[in-house]
């Protein structure tokens, strides 16, 4: 089997988990024993498992069988009040996360790493079912996750502010200051890895965070609070309230005591966060939003089987429901029709099926909506004029799978070559020029990622300093690293995260002048 980028080699042997009994007598054999052993799960809020305010709750689906895995405590406006109480009252200037040491905060997080790591086996578990995606994925995602954290976990007391020479008979320092209770909303393409990105920056920067998770996948960010509470994180440092968008994630972005939200989805839903903010406290907002990247594979990419290869692995990881996916591919004329073979072979043989199989690719997309959304565009795409050279429908009748599908004749101005489509389907246009493909890769809303495949050096700089997109990928793709800035031009988003830049993001800077004497 391939090796993945971020396959752990710490991972000792593959967890089936079908049922949510099996991982939760996987996790208690793991003897850590703060999650409810029941199948309700809740709100964690104040270091305490509770029950939504309004009692309500929702079901947690598992996309490969459709079964309901569980049901999940459903917070609501109230709970959320709750949840930046208590993050506002553990983030007040005496209390414990703001009088201890920075180097006692990364102690902490390398400490809930430890925990992560000692439990990678049942998280990635609980992604899959939660989720689909491959087991080993999942692994990789935890690894990484564990790797973005220690990163961050770094970083903690070396927050420096500078000293400024300023006019006048004043000294002049600043300081570099947590922003204060955060909102993060995340999405479920990534759940613990989403949060891994979030915690990171936001706990080193000495923040107190309410964060929401997707509805569709809640699972590991309940038991990571768990973890984070066996870690020793002081009461309301961290709180997790699933629930919907339209209820516990309006009521972060309208929060009048929230100081700053940062949220990873759809552009749609990032418009109406900035408003929310507007409409509230002016919140900071930064937003990592969707895209419809390009990647250029030049006639001098050299091995056209390797670079065939990187295309299909940059559109179909992650069944395709990656923000930053090469989700349009432009191939020069002169090696096009070759290229389309390529694609197609590998798309043909992506193996697609149970998760939990070792070998499997690809499992189901996320739920039945985006199903229906992805064989919609599908059929836009057909509809349209573009030719199906494989795939292109539903596989089988049980869970939401679609077959690894390629589109070529793409031009511009089709559906599937503007928008997000986010699944397993690869649109392949032709180009010419340099310049030509530059232009056409530009001419698009969003500007989140880009790629070239190419020997020659001197194009891809150029190509490097032309498009504009927060990432570009040279003869590599969707490389995203902890060390690294990430993040979106245009409608892709507001702001970084990862790298110091993520942390910054966090931060505030507070300037203090001290009156100096001129004689004593
Ligand atoms: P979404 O934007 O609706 O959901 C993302 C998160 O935002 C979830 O936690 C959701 O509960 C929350 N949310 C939804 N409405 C909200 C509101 N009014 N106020 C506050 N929070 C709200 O995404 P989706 O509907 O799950 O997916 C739709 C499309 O979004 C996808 O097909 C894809 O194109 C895009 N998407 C992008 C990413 C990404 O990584 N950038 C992730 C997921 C989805
Ligand atoms: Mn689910």
């Amino acid at each position: 089997m391939k090796r993945l980028p971020y396959y752990s080699s710490s991972f000792h042997g593959i967890v089936r988990g079908e049922t949510i009994d099996k991982c939760w007598a996987c996790h208690k054999s793991l003897n850590s024993s703060l999650l409810h052993s029941t199948k309700e799960l809740k709100l964690f809020i104040n270091n305490e498992f509770v029950d939504a305010v309004g009692k309500k709750t929702f079901p947690v689906i598992n996309p490969s069988t459709e079964e309901v895995i569980c049901h999940v405590a459903e917070g609501g406006e109230a709970d959320v009040n709750k949840a930046v109480k208590a993050a506002r009252a553990a983030f007040s200037y005496d209390a414990p996360w703001r009088t201890m040491d920075a180097s006692e905060r990364a102690l902490l997080m390398f400490k809930l790493c430890d925990l992560l790591e000692r439990d990678i086996n049942y998280l990635a578990s609980l992604d899959t079912l939660d989720n689909g995606k491959p087991f080993t994925e999942s692994l990789g995602d935890l690894d990484y996750s564990i790797k973005t954290i220690r990163y961050y976990a770094g970083w903690c007391d070396k927050i420096h502010g500078t000293t400024v020479p300023c006019d006048g008979p004043y000294m002049c320092m600043t300081r570099r200051e947590p922003v204060g209770v955060v909102g993060q909303i995340i999405p479920w393409n990534y759940p613990a890895m989403m949060l891994a990105w979030k915690w990171g920056p936001a706990l080193a920067a000495g923040c107190t965070i309410v964060l929401k998770p997707a509805e569709l996948t809640p699972l590991s960010a309940l038991y990571i609070a768990a973890l984070a509470k066996e870690a020793g994180f002081p009461p309301g440092v961290v709180n997790v309230v699933p629930g919907l968008g339209q209820g516990a994630g309006q009521a972060v972005t309208h929060h009048p005591d929230i100081d700053k939200v940062a949220f990873t989805g759809s552009t749609a839903v990032g418009r109406k966060v900035m408003g929310a903010a507007s409409a509230s406290n002016l919140k900071r907002v930064t937003m990592e939003l969707g895209g419809k990247s390009p990647i250029v594979v030049c006639e001098d990419c050299g091995d056209l089987n390797a670079a065939a290869e990187l295309c299909h692995s940059a559109m179909f990881n992650n069944h395709g429901q990656n923000c930053c996916a090469g989700s349009r591919t432009f191939v020069h004329a002169s090696i096009y029709d070759e290229f389309i073979k390529l694609a197609v072979q590998f798309a043909k043989k992506r193996p697609v099926g149970d998760p939990f199989q070792e070998g499997i690719l690809q499992g189901p997309q996320v739920s039945q909506l985006q199903m229906e959304r992805v064989l919609g565009y599908i059929e836009k795409g057909k509809a349209e004029g573009a030719t199906l050279a494989c795939g292109g429908s539903r596989k089988g009748t049980k869970g939401y799978f679609i077959e690894p599908t390629v589109f070529c004749d793409v031009v511009d101005d089709m559906t599937i070559a503007k928008e997000e489509i986010f699944g397993p389907v690869q649109v392949i246009l032709k180009y010419r020029t340099l310049d030509e493909v530059i232009k056409r890769s530009n001419e698009t809303e969003y500007g989140l990622a880009s790629g070239i495949i190419t020997k020659d050096l001197d194009k891809a700089l150029m190509y490097a300093q032309a498009v504009r997109a927060g990432s570009v990928w040279i003869n590599c793709y969707d490389l995203c690293l902890p060390q690294t800035p990430f993040g979106g031009y245009k409608q892709s988003g507001h702001g970084r995260e990862l790298g110091e830049e993520g942390l910054a993001e966090y931060l505030e800077t507070k300037t203090i002048l001290i009156k100096v004497p001129s004689k004593l």
